[in-house]
């Protein structure tokens, strides 16, 4: 045995390195378990910025929506869907931190060349985050917020718990959020002709980030442009 198996057998005895999606333990010299590292779904090239699509993969026909680019840095399945999955709903708010670090990446790719203002985040209820113990959202927003540079503030407010918008279809989740969603008070005067960044875990239909970026452009907000871990999208063939 030489040196360097000597060195990766220590290592393996001290740490254990855990799968950066899905959390199982790895190989010590690896960040991805082979199950996820086959199921990397990332958005790659020039996107859609109406649906976060990539070009080739956009179904959406350019849908109007009162956010003015939404980017994702992947696909709503395999890998970064279990790590969502963790993050929203198994306790696990440390993934936080790594899922805004691809986040980042794609602000990067995509929102470079542009100044922001203010860094926000889709609001919770407070019911529902005394039953999760965070807003996902708000981590998410924080974490970018420290990366880039850009200050995060609470400029949302959920005034009424609404049904989980992954409940319904796509017809009933704008309705569903209707009035929710209002300004935070403190921040009422001081919204005027900013550029704000609007994060969230997941976009599914837009519903979400539409209402919350609506609240936003009526209290003076010059524009909004979105980021999410993941964007869910219908293939082609499903359509
Ligand atoms: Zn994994
Ligand atoms: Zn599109």
């Amino acid at each position: 045995m030489n040196f360097s198996d000597i060195y990766f057998k220590l290592r393996c005895i001290i740490f254990t390195r855990r799968c950066r999606y899905c959390k199982t333990v790895v190989d010590v010299r690896k960040d991805v378990c082979p199950q996820c590292e086959n199921e990397i779904f990332k958005i790659y090239g020039d996107i859609c910025f109406r649906c976060g699509c990539s070009l080739k993969e956009c179904t959406c026909k350019k849908k109007a929506s009162l956010y003015a680019r939404v980017c994702a840095p992947y696909y709503y399945k395999g890998a970064a869907k279990r790590a969502v999955t963790r993050l929203k709903f198994y306790n696990d708010p440390y993934m936080a931190e790594t899922l805004a670090q691809d986040m980042a990446e794609c602000f990067k790719t995509h929102y470079g060349e542009m100044d922001f203002d203010i860094c926000t985040f889709v609001p919770s209820h407070k019911a529902e985050i005394k039953n999760r113990g965070y807003n996902q959202a708000q981590l998410l927003a924080e974490k970018l917020s420290e990366i880039l540079g850009i200050p995060c503030k609470p400029l949302l407010y959920k005034t009424i718990p609404t049904k989980p918008q992954h409940t319904l279809d796509e017809t009933m989740r704008a309705g569903n959020l209707l009035g929710s969603i209002v300004i935070n008070p403190e921040f009422e005067t001081k919204l005027q002709d900013t550029r704000i960044l609007l994060c969230d875990d997941v976009k599914t239909t837009g519903a979400t980030l539409n209402e919350c970026t609506k609240t936003l452009l009526i209290n003076g907000a010059a524009e909004v442009d979105c980021i999410a871990v993941c964007v869910a999208h219908k293939e082609k063939k499903e359509l």
